[in-house]
């Protein structure tokens, strides 16, 4: 879509040239991030600071374009998709990073790369914990507005538990910091309503993060099992053994093939599942909880137990569990990774569902997981060049996330909600619940300018519905 000359004009004024892009190469390359669904861009544009931010929202809001925030696309719910022709705002330009070493804290920006944030503070003994797979690439901006998790957040808590305040443009253009250094800051706690609100309720500009010291201690180590009940029973009984390993993942039979072909980790491809687990602390008291690990799964007939000797090996084993993704582009051009939760006793009936939903719509599915907190990651491999093969894929997973709510789960872990299941929320909240959240986010955006169309679905709130039907009037 050629993009209207004058908010160009306006925005390039307000940036400079090189803050703007809006060729067509530009509008498709921004119109799409790591899910399936493709939006309408009209301008692409970089903003340094807040108040670049601010002014971009006003200009659009001037022209009648809404926002859509962005940071590395490597969303998985189409929550940088716009759902309507849109100005987006890339935030990659904003990485300051201000260390206060003594209180073990940093202002972001939005813009820094996850991963970036831990190898900058690694001379100081500290790092970032919320560790998402996609770390390498994804913004703290992104893991803000999805309230992100990773593999090591099942013991050190989500992103929300890491960030004390926020910083962000609101509707008005105006900059607002929400939360602060106290551990319990005074007030309405709106900082927690900012994180995982996927960009709902204005640009993230900038974030107070807590950082982590590393731990003294690490123990790293693998299991195999020659079926997958054997390896679900060993999450179980690990976490009602009162432990909280730092991480607890899974990966099916089909994921470690994918893996193993590409990352040749020497991972036991023979195994109908692998456990990946890790503890930290002090040095006894990781030695004592690796024990138990390893003899709980023993006695639930482990087939083989591996313990990283070193760190190139440690490192080896989580490369392995964080190319899961990756791999998968040796078997096939497209994957639609799915994320629910269910309860972690039902993880054996949930694959099982899982794999017969795979047969019966003809689908390839590998899955990885989140295992310690039962965040299932199933992934459907395919071609989307085949005519209707994406539909069959979405058939199927709706198929899943119905499974996963029915087994008393819910229909995402940590992906967010974007506009791939917005459609979905009715299954898992009532018209009175989908109504509040919508009031809360009227109380920022009345107007719906930031990311329109996207986690609650339409007719949420009485006023959508009724102004689709007669302008303004309660239906
Ligand atoms: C290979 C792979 C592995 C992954 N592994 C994990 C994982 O282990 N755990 C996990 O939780 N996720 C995972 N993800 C999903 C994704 O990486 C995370 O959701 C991540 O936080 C998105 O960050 P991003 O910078 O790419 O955000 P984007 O995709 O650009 O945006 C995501 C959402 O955040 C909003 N947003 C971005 N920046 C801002 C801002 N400054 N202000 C307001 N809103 C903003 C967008 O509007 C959108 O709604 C994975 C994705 C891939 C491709």
């Amino acid at each position: 879509m050629p993009a209207a000359a004058n908010l160009v004009e306006d925005l390039r004024r307000a940036l400079g040239a090189e803050g703007v892009r809006a060729e067509p190469l530009d509008q498709r390359l921004f119109s799409k991030d790591a899910g399936v669904t493709r939006g309408e861009v009209v301008a692409v544009t970089f903003p340094r600071n807040a108040v670049q931010v601010s002014q971009v929202v006003l200009i659009a809001a001037r022209h009648g374009y809404p926002i859509v925030a962005r940071g590395a696309g490597t969303g998985l719910a189409g929550g940088a998709v716009p759902s309507q022709p849109a100005v987006l705002i890339v935030t990659t330009r904003m990485d300051d990073v201000v260390v206060d070493e003594a209180n073990r804290t940093a202002w972001v920006g939005p813009g820094v790369i996850n991963l970036d944030l831990s190898r900058r503070t690694a001379s100081l003994g500290l790092h970032f914990a919320p560790d998402p797979s996609s770390q390498a690439a994804c913004t703290l901006g992104g893991n803000v507005a999805c309230n992100s998790g990773g593999p090591h957040c099942l013991a050190e808590g989500s992103t929300v538990n890491h960030v004390l305040a926020v910083e962000f443009v609101d509707a008005r253009g105006q900059i607002l910091t929400v939360g602060g250094t106290a551990p319990d800051p005074a007030g309405l706690d709106v900082r927690s309503v900012v994180v995982g609100s996927e960009g709902t309720l204005g640009v993230v500009t900038r974030i107070l993060v807590k950082l982590t010291p590393n731990p003294p201690a690490v123990k790293t180590m693998l299991l195999a099992f020659s079926k997958v009940s054997d390896a679900a029973a060993t999450v179980s009984e690990v976490i009602a053994s009162g432990i909280v390993p730092a991480a607890l993942e899974m990966m099916d039979q089909p994921m470690v093939r994918a893996v193993e072909n590409f990352v040749h980790a020497d991972l036991p491809v023979a195994a109908a599942a692998v456990l990946l687990a890790e503890v930290n602390g002090h040095v006894a008291a990781v030695d004592a909880e690796a024990d138990v690990i390893i003899s709980v799964g023993r006695r639930h007939g482990a087939t083989e137990v591996r313990l990283a000797a070193d760190e190139r090996e440690r490192l080896l084993m989580w490369k392995a569990r964080k190319s899961a993704f990756g791999a998968i582009a040796q078997i096939a051009p497209d994957y639609y990774l799915h994320d629910t939760v269910i309860p972690r006793n039902r993880l054996v009936e949930a694959l099982e569902e899982i794999y017969a939903i795979a047969r019966r719509k003809d689908l390839l599915v590998m899955n990885v997981i989140h295992a310690g907190d039962g965040n299932l990651h199933p992934q459907l491999v395919f071609d989307g060049s085949v005519p209707g093969q994406l539909e069959i894929v979405k058939s199927a997973a709706v198929e899943i996330v119905e499974m996963s709510i029915r087994l008393g789960g819910t229909l995402s872990g940590e992906h967010g909600i974007g506009l791939e299941k917005r459609d979905l929320m009715s299954l898992v909240f009532s018209a009175v619940d989908l109504d509040a959240q919508a009031r809360l986010r009227e109380a920022f955006d009345q107007d719906h300018r930031f990311n329109p169309g996207t986690v609650l679905p339409a007719g949420s709130r009485c006023f959508d519905f009724g102004r689709s039907v007669a302008e303004g009037a309660w239906v």
